[in-house]
């Protein structure tokens, strides 16, 4: 740590809480507390922010009181009784889900999803705060203090006053993710000090690093890369460290204010256990053995004002059976896979799942493939798309085929189109598998 970042975290940051009424340095220093708990402090600790905030609002929130669930001294039995809280419930039941009707004292945070529904949460300032406190946390597994320079990709650049000011007391600079001239990517790479983070979604960061390779910028070095928002596909990350000259950290999140889990220094991603309640579903609502592909269902511990038990994301993911424990001494439990969106799997007639890496560990390969995207029509009618590069010729694409079948052990109808243009998702990310069909979960449970 430099006499700059000290400064920022012992005076600039500090004034700021104050003037904002946020506590944001309380929370980083929270949240830095606990990393390092032994594996029973860590369940003491949950057992507990689980148990008091079921009875919080079973008590007091008028959606959960309504449930009428019945209750367990044994928290991690009692939450079981819970249904599901999807994207679609809180958007039915918002007000009886908050603790306040003036909401405009709250922070509010709202987030696109692939249902089409806009999710909306609230939380009070200490909470959005504690949220902010978590996230410098993962940061700093990546290397970060407070006060490092950063650039930092954004949906939406624009800035608030007060987020202006902020920005240039933490030193970040905001560029645009998605839809941009590549000429502004090269200025902006290029005025990048050595050895600053870069931090961003991972599509995003990816394009950045392809656009830089491609124009044959050498020397930008950043101490790390921090990705968050979206999937950090392999390819993704191989090229964002061979072109940048560093390491990829990911975080898994919502934009709810809900941080899953980070990559720490060793590569490992660490649930963070003191902040949420991961479970990982079957189709019918019980948790997969370690190991075992599930759904994210996630439950935040430390939010009283909209509390969110059971909220149901749509991801997919692993939790880890390796109970070696992981070199950088916390005793979090680790996720092995983030396997990203429940719609970003092709399911072959006879029950093979494909994810989006089965896909792109074959087509980085081919070089005459620009871009593609795989979509489930029905079980028995897949279509890829196909964007051609230079050297491209049907060839290529019975080659494909042979390897795609060759890889899943099994053929398929399998059917390609060329076309010149992919579509993007609403947020602008790129798509990579499309599925069409019912989900599997049946979320009301
Ligand atoms: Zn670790």
């Amino acid at each position: 740590m430099n006499l700059y970042n000290h400064f920022v975290e012992k005076i600039v940051l500090p004034v700021g809480d104050k003037v904002l009424g946020t506590s944001f340095i309380k929370g980083l220093q929270h949240w830095r507390s606990l990393q390092y708990l032994d594996a029973n402090a860590l369940q003491v600790q949950q057992t507990k922010a689980l148990n008091d905030l079921l009875t919080y609002s079973t008590t007091k929130i008028n959606y959960y009181k309504n449930l009428n669930v019945k209750k367990y001294d044994n928290p991690y039995e009692w939450i079981k009784q819970f249904p599901l809280l999807t994207k679609k419930r809180i958007k039915e039941n918002l007000t009886e889900m908050l603790i306040t009707p003036n909401v405009e004292q709250l922070v509010k945070e709202s987030s696109s999803g692939s249902s089409g529904i806009q999710g909306t949460v609230y939380m009070s300032k200490q909470e959005a705060s504690f949220s902010q406190g978590l996230q410098i946390l993962a940061w700093e597994w990546g290397g970060y203090h407070l006060g490092d320079t950063v650039l930092q990709l954004g949906i939406t650049p624009e800035r608030t006053r007060v987020k202006q000011i902020k920005d240039i007391l933490l030193n970040t600079t905001y560029t645009n993710a998605y839809n941009i001239d590549e000429n502004i990517v090269i200025d902006v790479l290029k005025k990048q000090k050595t050895n600053g983070f870069f931090c961003g979604y991972a599509s995003g960061l990816y394009t950045y690093a392809k656009i830089a390779e491609e124009k044959g910028l050498s020397n930008i070095k950043f101490k790390s890369v921090i990705s968050f928002g979206d999937k950090m596909f392999p390819h993704y990350r191989k090229k964002i460290e061979q072109v940048f000259n560093t390491k990829v950290y990911d975080n898994y999140g919502c934009t709810e204010g809900i941080i899953i889990s980070a990559e720490c220094e060793h590569g490992n991603q660490h649930i963070i256990t003191p902040h949420v309640y991961l479970e990982l579903l079957d189709g019918n609502g019980n948790e997969v053995a370690p190991g075992e592909q599930g759904y994210v269902v996630v439950t935040r511990l430390d939010a009283y004002t909209m509390p969110l038990i059971r909220y149901y994301l749509g991801d997919l993911a692993i939790k880890s059976k390796n109970e070696t424990e992981c070199p950088c001494g916390r005793k979090l439990p680790m996720l092995d896979m983030i396997i990203g969106r429940d719609t970003d799997i092709i399911i072959t007639p006879r029950g093979k799942r494909l994810i989006v890496h089965f896909f792109t560990g074959i087509c980085e390969h081919i070089s005459e493939i620009k871009q593609f995207r795989v979509i489930q029509h029905q079980i028995d009618d897949i279509e890829m798309e196909v964007i051609p590069d230079i050297h491209f010729s049907n060839d290529i694409l019975e080659a494909l085929k042979s390897k795609i079948f060759d890889r899943a052990t099994e053929t398929f109808p399998l059917r390609f189109t060329i076309v010149e243009k992919i579509p993007s998702t609403s947020s602008g990310k790129p798509q990579i598998i499309l599925s069409k069909l019912p989900k599997e979960i049946n979320t009301n449970l």
